[in-house]
């Protein structure tokens, strides 16, 4: 089978593989995909702490009530008549009196620790936001970049496809559908000569003797390691 059209094809299939490689390891791809990461960490961090900052909320809730409750109870208690009160009345009284300004003054404790935890809490929300905005706008900058990179390489890539498919036609179309194949995998270049009597000439592997008396007949047979096509030169 002649390959000489096949060969030519993959001659000019190269330029817009090159073009192709180009844009996928553009820096700026990178650059895109880092930020991507960093954006979507900080998105969860300040999820995590807006969970935490509901929960020291509802802790500052629940010590509010308790102070008033307390409170409450210390204004009832300074409202009674201690003249009326026993001896042993009067001793529960005063216990009762420490007691909860023991309980009041831990809660204030508490809430000021509370509120303390609140602003910190804040505070990284707003670097975490601070975070995330950055790595947006520096992710929109990069895009940006990959756009205009591609702009400019697309009128050439249109070009060379176009005369892909110009030569394509002179092309044995099963010879062309097992090329298409492994080039869908990136896999570049598709057709590599046989190298010395039994090698494949890209990835070196020997290849079986029953595969190489076929090659006159079928003109290419695959490497089994690098799935190429392998062609007697
Ligand atoms: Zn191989």
């Amino acid at each position: 089978m002649d390959l000489t059209q096949l060969l030519k094809y993959q001659e000019v299939d190269a330029k817009l593989f090159q073009i192709e490689q180009k844009l996928t390891s553009s820096p700026y791809k990178k650059k895109a995909n880092e930020l991507a990461g960093l954006a979507k960490k900080a998105q969860a961090k300040s999820t995590e702490l807006e969970n935490e900052a509901n929960n020291v909320l509802k802790e500052i809730d629940e010590l509010k009530a308790n102070f008033t409750q307390n409170k409450k109870s210390l204004d009832g208690l300074l409202k009674k008549d201690l003249d009326k009160f026993s001896l042993e009345e009067l001793d529960s009284f005063t216990t009762l009196k420490s007691k909860i300004l023991s309980n009041l003054n831990s809660l204030e404790k508490m809430l000021q620790k509370s509120a303390e935890k609140i602003n910190n809490i804040l505070g990284e929300f707003n670097k975490t936001k601070k975070m995330y905005d950055n790595a947006r706008a520096q992710f929109e900058e990069c895009k940006k970049k990959i756009q205009e990179e591609s702009k400019v390489l697309e009128p050439e890539k249109e070009k060379i496809k176009k005369e892909l498919q110009e030569l394509e036609k002179h092309v044995d179309s099963k010879l062309m559908e097992e090329y298409k194949k492994r080039r869908n995998d990136n896999i570049f270049p598709v057709v590599v000569p046989l190298e010395g009597k039994n090698f494949c000439g890209r990835c070196r592997m020997e290849l079986p003797m029953a595969a190489i008396s076929r090659i006159n007949d079928t003109g290419v047979i695959t490497c089994e390691h690098c799935k190429r096509l392998v062609y007697k030169k």
